[in-house]
């Protein structure tokens, strides 16, 4: 309790940011990230981009790229017990795709013990008595071992609308959210209390390049675009505690609506990448996360 706590008087939105490392073999000498200390990242920006220079940027924490899969977990472990205490919690990846969004929250292709990403350990950290896990499909799945939270999150990653662009095959643009309702007694009131947690791996950021899609992948793009800015304008009216929050411009909002503003509380994690070509795309993250912070 004493904790969360502490936790309440960091406010209910922190916006942290990850920095993934260069695929092996990659030259490291042109990355884009000058320097990495404490909640600042500062960012080489190129004259097309602005003023050239260097630019800081700063949040409530950001891991470089040797940060480990169990030293990102343990900052964010306080919010995931939270939940515990009844607390409705969203935890959101954002970033160009590409940038470690999966990886943070599920994991490399080939899991490890040590490679699990967010998902797996925040529900494992949870699973100790009934728990069930909302898949996109909505259907509610008991699990009572890590064996079963991994097979359930493959289903879940198979469901996935993946369709291939041409930066990674691997990626897609849907969003995909893994909820877990927790529901636990107070031990000295005995009241009931009921807690959310909703972890969602967005779409990739990235504006699309209207001379290369067409059609249906352009209307998908926009609304992608259109779902990823009505999410930031929602966290950003709540953190400067406005009137009216501006809920029911996306389905995404919309449906998240209970589990944003009020106690809840909002971590939305930005991922960039380190080339230099991506800058411009790491410039426009870097700011879409300055104004939700
Ligand atoms: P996104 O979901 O944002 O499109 P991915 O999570 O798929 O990006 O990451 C792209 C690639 O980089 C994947 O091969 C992934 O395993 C790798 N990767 C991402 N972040 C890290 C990291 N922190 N450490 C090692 N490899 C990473
Ligand atoms: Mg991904």
């Amino acid at each position: 309790k004493l904790y969360n706590l502490v936790q309440d008087l960091k406010g209910n939105i922190r916006v942290y940011c990850r920095v993934r490392p260069f695929m092996p073999g990659q030259p490291t000498s042109l990355s884009t990230v000058e320097n990495i200390e404490e909640g600042t990242i500062t960012i080489r920006v190129p004259s097309k981009y602005g003023k050239e220079g260097h630019k800081p940027f700063m949040f409530n924490k950001v891991f470089g790229p040797s940060a480990t899969q169990e030293e990102v977990f343990s900052d964010m472990q306080p919010l995931v017990r939270s939940v515990l205490d009844g607390y409705n919690v969203c935890i959101f990846a954002y970033g160009q795709t590409g940038s470690g969004k999966t990886f943070t929250m599920s994991g490399p292709k080939e899991l490890t013990e040590e490679s699990l990403g967010v998902n797996y350990r925040a529900l494992a950290d949870l699973n100790n008595s009934h728990n069930g896990i909302n898949v996109p499909e909505a259907n509610l799945v008991p699990v009572s071992s890590r064996a079963d939270v991994i097979q359930l999150m493959d289903v879940g990653q198979m469901n996935r609308a993946v369709s291939s662009t041409a930066m990674n095959d691997r990626s897609s643009r849907s969003h995909s959210c893994v909820t877990v309702h927790v529901q636990g007694r107070d031990l000295t009131s005995g009241a009931i209390l009921h807690g959310s947690m909703h972890l969602v791996d967005l779409a990739g950021s990235e504006r699309v390049d209207k001379s290369e899609v067409t059609g249906d992948r352009l209307k998908e793009a926009q609304h992608i675009n259109k779902s990823l800015s009505a999410l930031g304008d929602v966290i950003s009216s709540l953190s400067q505690k406005n009137a009216h929050v501006p809920y029911r411009n996306s389905k995404l909002t919309q449906l998240l609506q209970d589990s944003l503003g009020g106690s809840a509380k909002t971590l939305m994690f930005v991922h960039v990448s380190p080339e230099a070509e991506t800058v411009g795309e790491t410039i426009s993250t870097l700011k879409f996360a300055e104004r939700v912070g």
